[in-house]
């Protein structure tokens, strides 16, 4: 399943095919996400794939980006630091109503453009469900601390947030995913609407 829905984004992307072979790129991404499954990472890192296999990281941000959607590789969630001491937040674009966000541990309210403007608001990528149940077939799980010393040393690595104002600014630089384009710029530009 993992190549089908592979193979079908690139089937609708002369960008990716010419930017990333698949050839080349398909098994560097199986192995990268085996990789985090087998020490249960949460969030799916540009920064560590592109320490793996020496890729500029702008370049595999864009590469991950090409892969977000509902039929995707990934799905987006958000993250928001409260002001409040100890509230993080972890929520996904239907968790913002009314251009508001709510802290889910202290109640506090915020105005999402607000928050936003002060870059407050970062993005993490999480692997689909079903392919994280397909690739975690045949793995052989790691402590996360043995990946930790191999990878994570490297600054950047431990790296797994992007900040939602930056990937904005790229997409709108160059458009890479329709519907993650419009989504975002909906998202961050809401209250202009
Ligand atoms: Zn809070």
């Amino acid at each position: 399943m993992f190549f089908t829905v592979l193979q079908t984004i690139y089937k609708d992307s002369i960008w990716l095919s010419d930017n990333y072979p698949f050839e080349e790129f398909y098994p560097l991404l199986r192995s990268y996400l085996s990789d985090e499954l087998a020490v249960h990472s949460k969030y799916m890192s540009p920064y560590r794939f592109s320490y793996k296999y020496r890729k500029p990281v702008e370049q595999v941000i864009k590469f991950f980006l090409a892969l977000t959607g509902d039929e995707g590789i990934f799905s987006l969630r958000f993250k928001f630091i409260c002001e409040n001491e100890g509230c993080i937040n972890i929520f996904q674009e239907k968790d913002i109503s009314d251009n508001m966000l709510y802290c889910k541990d202290c109640g506090e309210v915020y105005d999402f453009e607000k928050v936003n403007a002060d870059n407050e608001i970062s993005l993490l990528f999480v692997l689909n469900e079903d392919l994280k149940v397909e690739l975690s077939k045949n793995i052989f799980f790691k402590k996360r601390s043995s990946y930790k010393t191999e990878s994570f040393s490297n600054g950047d690595c431990s790296r797994e947030e992007l900040m939602l104002n930056e990937v904005t600014e790229l997409l709108q630089k160059e458009p890479i995913n329709d519907s993650l384009d419009k989504r975002l710029k909906r998202l961050a530009f809401k209250s202009n609407e």
